[in-house]
């Protein structure tokens, strides 16, 4: 109930002005976002990748409405895209990127325009040394998502592919996915999907997770484990000893300010670990998805929000 709640907030544009007068260094933002700005983003990768671990960014932004917003947007990951490559830091860090900041939802123009701007980031990514992976959106832009991805693939085929083990079609897109070559973060899904399409129980989610990650181990592609549940950390592992598979074949991801021991602990056990970090001005859905997954993080929340006034 709380969960559906905090996602159905993440779309009150009422309780989003509130929560975005708070500035970023607000305590529980600043636990997930760590700055707004590219040189922000650009100090926590070094941190990270110092500390041995890898890194992906995501430039905040979704629901784009208009071209200008759209562009503004590329801009942000070219400059970041510079500033990574500036730095030394591109061969450990990459970027994903939801197409719906980079124009999907568009009327009519939308597939096209994200599909050129994305093309746009994975041209600058490859000139940096480094790849691009496309976010997974809510159900409704999955197959749009998947199309741009091929069309992405053609000349790019480094590019990352988001798969959702809570989506009842997922197993099935993984087995499409699984060739040679095919980079595929599988999560559990961050997004309020009704009955028709996705499970709606935990356990349900966690075992259509298995049942992917099976599949991706078992297969030809990269599979990349976006998780921080301990039991599904575990069963990765396993996966990966009872295929064949050495660390590197495969990679463990988490986010930016969640778990941070356990992702030290697998990257000194000889793991790849790469850190998602979230960053930019449009912080507001990604921290309401984020309360609501943890909602015991509420109370904290809303103590630093009324301390904010
Ligand atoms: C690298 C990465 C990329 C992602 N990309 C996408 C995407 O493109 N599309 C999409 O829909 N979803 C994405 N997600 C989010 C994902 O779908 C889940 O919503 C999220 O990871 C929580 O699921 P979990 O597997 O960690 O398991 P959970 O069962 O939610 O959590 C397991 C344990 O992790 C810890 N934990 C989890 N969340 C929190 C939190 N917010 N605060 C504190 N502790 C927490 C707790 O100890 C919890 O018991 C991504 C996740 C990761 C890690």
């Amino acid at each position: 109930m709380l969960r559906q709640a905090l996602l159905l907030l993440a779309r009150s544009h009422r309780v989003k002005d509130i929560v975005t007068r708070m500035p970023v260094s607000g305590a529980m933002v600043n636990r997930y976002v760590p700055g707004e700005h590219t040189d922000d983003a650009v100090s926590a990768t070094k941190v990270l990748i110092d500390g041995g671990l890898h890194v992906t960014l995501d430039f905040l932004g979704e629901d784009t409405l208009d071209e200008a917003h759209a562009e503004a947007t590329v801009v942000a990951y070219l400059d970041l895209l510079e500033g990574l490559s500036h730095a030394g830091l591109a061969r450990n860090a990459e970027v994903s990127v939801k197409l719906s900041a980079i124009g999907q939802a568009l009327p009519e123009i939308g597939p096209k325009l994200a599909t050129e701007n994305a093309r746009r980031i994975c041209r600058a990514a490859r000139n940096a040394g480094t790849t691009v992976t496309l976010d997974a959106e809510d159900h409704t832009t999955t197959d749009s998502t998947l199309s741009t991805l091929r069309e992405l693939r053609k000349d790019f085929p480094e590019t990352g592919a988001v798969l959702q083990a809570y989506l009842y079609r997922t197993e099935q897109d993984c087995r499409a996915l699984a060739y040679e070559g095919s980079r595929v973060r599988l999560c559990k899904g961050a997004y309020n999907e009704p009955e028709e399409v996705a499970y709606q129980e935990r356990h349900d989610v966690d075992k259509s997770y298995v049942r992917c990650l099976k599949v991706l181990m078992a297969g030809e592609g990269y599979p990349m484990v976006a998780s921080h549940d301990p039991r599904l950390v575990k069963i990765a592992a396993a996966l990966a000893t009872r295929y064949g598979r050495m660390p590197g074949t495969y990679e463990f991801q988490m986010l930016f300010g969640i778990r941070a021991e356990e992702q030290k602990r697998l990257a000194d056990a000889g793991e790849k670990v790469r850190v998602y970090i979230p960053y930019g001005e449009e912080w507001y859905g990604y921290l309401m998805r984020r309360l609501a997954e943890r909602p015991s993080n509420l109370t904290f929340f809303l103590r630093s929000l009324v301390s904010q006034k």
